[in-house]
């Protein structure tokens, strides 16, 4: 097995076990070959971890092992998946929510590694050649339970996790899509053979859940980045007078309509707009339209033809356009999937923008990711889902 030395400066991050290898962490990180196993060591010789090489944004690997003595071969990677699979029966067995994440990266021992469970089949999302390389042990292990529909996978190779196009299917009985699955009782379509999004973000399952079951009766509620209009659905399933989506992809509006349909959900009935949201947040103000509960769940980076928004930047700009459009006591429901920071600046970001209105407000409740989203407590950037319900008083 290759010695590979980590850098002095990095040396403490590894001990405290958390298992993403930055490339500047390591000598030449170049010599590294994709798939391949590393043991890391100090400059003193001290063995810090096991590991395989696999470039994927700013990391150079993942360590897999910090113990010395286990070895790493296709039977750590079924152990590992086996485990995975255990620790959620209660998803597999639950009837009114058949999709649910099978296996969380790090959080289940491997980093680079998504599975997701869609009623049956299974979605492997590989975030480097390097975990790539281990696919024929992971399929095996999948084979050996034999009790799946088919399995699909998505090609996050490059250094920036962009997906590789391609026919996605890799084994078993190809799928009809959409495939209907289900989340608390509620009907998602989803295609797994059509790019690198299937219709629906699993991690959104709990404050879907709210919404639907707290924030939604009797209220006008707009959804702004919408996609395909999942918590849109949920809210008109709740007893939402009226919905409105906002989305500017031009395909999310016939995903929108496809997802309230197989809901038996009049389409006619709700308002999907093809729009920058900052745009219609200038036209709703014009028009002076008003909303009792506005969802806000951006991408953490988007540029549009007119301006780039940046979570981090303009989230309390977000905030106050989303007040301006409140009806009294209106609420918030505020989500960021942005990794480099937490809670606490988030709730500032919150802050900052209620401030600036001049608003007070209360934290009804927060979430963060579900259970079956298992997290590293050692890798704190793998914990990125931040959601607040807020209520402006007055
Ligand atoms: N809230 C969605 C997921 C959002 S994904 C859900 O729960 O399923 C991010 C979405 O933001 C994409 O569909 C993208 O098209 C949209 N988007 C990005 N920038 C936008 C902008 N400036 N205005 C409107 N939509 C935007």
């Amino acid at each position: 097995m290759k010695r590979v030395t980590v850098k002095q400066s990095y040396v403490k991050n590894i001990k405290q076990q958390n298992p993403l290898i930055l490339e500047e962490a390591i000598d030449e990180p170049h010599k590294l070959s994709e798939g391949e196993i590393i043991a890391l060591h100090t400059s003193q010789g001290e063995f810090l971890g096991q590991a395989y090489a696999g470039r994927q944004n700013k990391g150079m690997g993942w360590v897999l092992t910090f113990k010395q003595e286990e070895t790493i071969d296709q039977s750590f990677f079924k152990r590992k998946l086996l485990s995975a699979m255990n620790k959620r029966r209660s998803y597999y067995q639950a009837e009114e929510t058949t999709a649910f994440r099978m296996f969380n990266g790090e959080g289940d021992g491997i980093g680079g590694l998504i599975i997701d469970y869609f009623d049956g089949y299974y979605v492997i999302q590989w975030y480097s050649e390097g975990i790539y390389a281990f696919k024929d042990w992971i399929i095996q292990v999948f084979d050996e339970l034999d009790d799946y529909q088919g399995i699909y996978e998505k090609k996050r190779f490059d250094t920036k996790g962009q997906y590789v196009e391609d026919d996605d299917f890799v084994k078993g009985t190809r799928g009809e899509f959409p495939l209907m699955v289900k989340e608390n009782g509620m009907n998602y379509a989803v295609y797994l053979n059509d790019g690198a999004m299937v219709g629906i973000f699993l991690d959104q399952r709990d404050v879907r859940k709210a919404l639907r079951d707290r924030y939604a009766k009797g209220k006008h509620v707009l959804n702004t980045f919408s996609y395909t209009g999942a918590f849109s659905v949920a809210a008109a399933l709740g007893g939402a007078v009226k919905t409105t989506s906002v989305d500017l992809a031009k395909r999310s509006k016939s995903k929108t309509v496809e997802q309230f349909s197989v809901n038996g959900i009049d389409f006619e009935q709700q308002d999907i707009i093809v729009m920058d949201v900052f745009d219609y947040f200038k036209y709703a103000k014009r028009k002076n339209l008003q909303y009792d509960v506005v969802v806000l769940d951006p991408p953490s980076f988007a540029r549009s033809k007119k301006r780039t928004f940046r979570t981090a930047k303009d989230y309390p700009e977000l905030i106050e356009n989303s007040i301006d459009l409140l009806e009294k006591n209106g609420v918030i429901i505020a989500s960021t999937n942005t990794a480099s920071f937490g809670m606490k600046k988030f709730k500032d970001m919150i802050h900052r923008g209620f401030q600036a209105k001049q608003k007070k407000y209360t934290i009804l409740e927060e979430f963060s990711l579900p259970g079956d989203f298992a997290v590293d407590k050692h890798f704190k950037q793998g914990n990125y889902l931040k959601v607040a319900v807020i209520q402006v008083k007055g």
